[in-house]
């Protein structure tokens, strides 16, 4: 077939120009994009070839090859991958099918600096190439097409591509960069080898160079140079990072795994790795991500664990490993039980499944309370103080070398460290590790909480099981704090004596929550009141009913009891103030039949002359709002 040119997406071309113009300063990420593709192209192919082992053909290795022609000023990545049909490179090179691209489009300021940070939020892909190309060859072959039906694409960034039918005798694909002038550093081993080291390391999958020898001039006075000697060498570690003990992995390199699967440039909060033994068994490494995704609130957004079976990739975006409220998670459970042909279909049946999604909830809260207990820990303020780097990046999570015992409702089997039992740390070693990660974690729990907070909320009505758990996490702001950090028992420990409950109040925004009439008498008795000002605490609140024992009450419902809070005056004036004034109360109630249901005399007024509340047993108003608003 001759050479067809088509369009790119709109939305392509808006991205392509975004990243040429932004990225500048971040060139090398090409790199790791496109070896990132060469490996899921591998993955693919591998979970295909379990079910059609005819598709390896007479390739049975999976790998990547980099090489590159100075002269030529080409750079090229090759991989023995699934490949891609006319079709799908058209599809796959030519639109970006992501959830939120929308969204995210329209998140776009035209700061340059601004949107780089959300470029790199969105991930680029295969785009990044033009960073450093002013044109982009690749060739393609798909696993199990004859070798005639291979494909050309050849595009120059610009708003079109061209495609061509290829005779191509190898499967899989070679992206081939040409490099722009100021990106020839690139055609170099050195720099090459070193960038693989820096993004790749932990890839499974080999990542192969030809090896390069001086050689000195043939002639008397003639210059010498490097030439490729045609044999091929592993430049990286080529095995799975989770499956290295945790002392062999350095912070760097959980880092790294951490931006390849997450596409996520900002180092991510803390992390946990660990090899789960009993009647279920698995490795998880789960990550808390550093700043919330543009689509985390986008109903079909896609879950962020990626689920192996004994090494092999089955899938990219398992939700069945954890529940919807922990949807912020990214990570890898590898699985020794699954079977590798597993459905999403099967995986919702699965009781290994269920034993990994409780499992990984565990540990994931288990992370969280450790942050907490980082922030909390005597000195962590001060610390947090010095530790605050300069120039405003968020803190380098340090991960979870020392976790938390795991409870010990573990009927599944027990936990054990990735960690060579052998090294016993010294004492003095551990303390001052301690303190080191203490200096380092400040902060850390605040930024999860404004990042997640709202997210983590849903569990209260999810997760029955971790209520209490999830209880101790929560966070708001309060008469005393307008700051979301009051938990709920540092409120339990201010309260008054006599009083008999967490009061709160539910408002659209801090400032209606704070000038409250419902507020006053709490005010004028000093007694501290929740401030919720998020659209799920409503919701998130009726399934908690109590804290450690002490009930929740919302001051804008039914009759505000202060109990033993009232003095007897205080009462006997309520009482004879009802009295005097029930004719008129009975005159309202006549005007008003239609609109409400009882009108009554209250302590809970100090200025404001009257107040609207709900029945004990009733909606709240912040809620009936939002069921109306949502058309109900
Ligand atoms: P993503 O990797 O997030 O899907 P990319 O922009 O990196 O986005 O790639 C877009 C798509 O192009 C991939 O999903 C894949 O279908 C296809 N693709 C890119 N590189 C390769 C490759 N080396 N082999 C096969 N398919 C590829
Ligand atoms: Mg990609």
């Amino acid at each position: 077939m001759s050479k067809q040119t088509h369009s790119f997406q709109a939305e392509v071309a808006q991205l392509l120009h975004l990243v040429t113009h932004s990225l500048y300063s971040n060139k090398e990420i090409f790199l790791r994009e496109l070896i990132s593709n060469a490996s899921d192209a591998c993955d693919k192919l591998r979970f295909e070839a379990l079910a059609d082992p005819s598709l390896y053909g007479d390739q049975p290795e999976l790998e990547v090859r980099i090489s590159f022609d100075k002269t030529a000023k080409t750079l090229t990545v090759t991989d023995t991958g699934i490949g891609m049909s006319e079709a799908e490179a058209i599809e796959h090179l030519g639109t970006i099918a992501k959830s939120g691209t929308k969204d995210f489009m329209n998140r776009l300021t035209g700061d340059q600096k601004a949107d780089a940070q959300l470029i790199g939020q969105f991930g680029v892909g295969f785009y990044s190439g033009f960073i450093v190309a002013d044109r982009i060859t690749v060739e393609s072959r798909r696993a199990g097409l004859p070798a005639e039906q291979g494909v050309r694409w050849v595009s120059q960034g610009a708003g079109d591509f061209e495609v061509e039918t290829i005779t191509r005798p190898e499967r899989g694909t070679s992206v081939i960069l040409h490099l722009r002038d100021d990106a020839l550093e690139f055609a170099d081993g050195w720099k090459l080898k070193e960038l693989i080291g820096k993004y790749s390391d932990h890839i499974a999958l080999p990542i192969k160079m030809e090896g390069e020898t001086w050689e000195d001039g043939k002639e008397e006075g003639q210059p010498g140079q490097m030439v490729k000697t045609g044999a091929w060498d592993t430049v990286n570690q080529a095995t799975a990072l989770w499956t290295r003990p945790k002392k062999d992995i350095t912070d760097e390199q959980y880092q790294g795994f951490y931006e390849q699967i997450a596409h996520d440039w900002q180092p991510p909060l803390a992390w946990s790795h660990n090899r789960v033994e009993g009647s279920t068994e698995y490795t998880q490494l789960l990550y808390v991500p550093s700043h919330a995704p543009f689509d985390l609130w986008d109903r079909d957004r896609k879950a962020g664990i990626k689920l192996y079976v004994r090494r092999v990739f089955i899938m990219d975006d398992a939700e069945q490993l954890l529940p919807r409220y922990l949807r912020f998670i990214k990570g890898v459970v590898d699985s020794a039980d699954l079977p590798l042909n597993v459905s999403r279909e099967l995986l919702q049946e699965s009781r290994d499944v269920r034993a990994i999604r409780e499992g990984n909830t565990r540990r994931v809260l288990g992370l969280l309370e450790d942050m907490v207990k980082a922030e909390t820990a005597p000195g962590a303020n001060a610390a947090a103080a010095d530790a605050a780097p300069a120039d405003g990046k968020v803190d380098i999570g340090s991960g979870d070398s020392t976790p938390a015992p795991e409870p010990t409702e573990l009927p599944d089997g027990g936990v054990t460290d990735v960690v060579d039992k052998n090294e016993a740390p010294t004492a003095a070693d551990t303390a001052a590790k301690f303190a080191e990660e203490q200096a380092r974690d400040a902060g850390k729990y605040a930024t999860f909480w404004r990042e997640f907070g709202a997210v983590l909320k849903e569990g209260l009505g999810e997760d029955h099981a971790n209520r209490e758990r999830i209880a101790k996490l929560l966070r708001y702001a309060s008469t005393t704090s307008d700051a979301a950090t009051v938990s709920l028992a540092d409120y339990k420990a201010r309260m008054k004596e006599g009083q008999k409950a967490i009061y709160y109040i539910t408002a659209d925004t801090l400032a209606a929550a704070k000038n409250s009439p419902q507020l006053e008498v709490f005010k004028k008795k000093g007694i501290e009141v929740l401030l919720m000002t998020d659209r799920v605490d409503e919701w998130s609140l009726s399934y908690l009913r109590e804290f450690d024992g002490t009930p929740l009450q919302s001051v804008a419902k039914g009759a505000v009891d202060l109990g033993d809070l009232q003095d007897e005056a205080e009462k006997k004036a309520a009482e004879e103030a009802a009295e005097s004034v029930k004719p008129l109360l009975d005159k309202l109630k006549e005007a008003l039949k239609e609109q409400v249901e009882d009108v009554r005399v209250t302590t809970r007024l100090v200025d404001s002359p009257a107040c609207l509340v709900v029945k004990d047993a009733g909606m709240s108003m912040q809620l009936a709002r939002m069921l109306k608003q949502a058309g109900q």
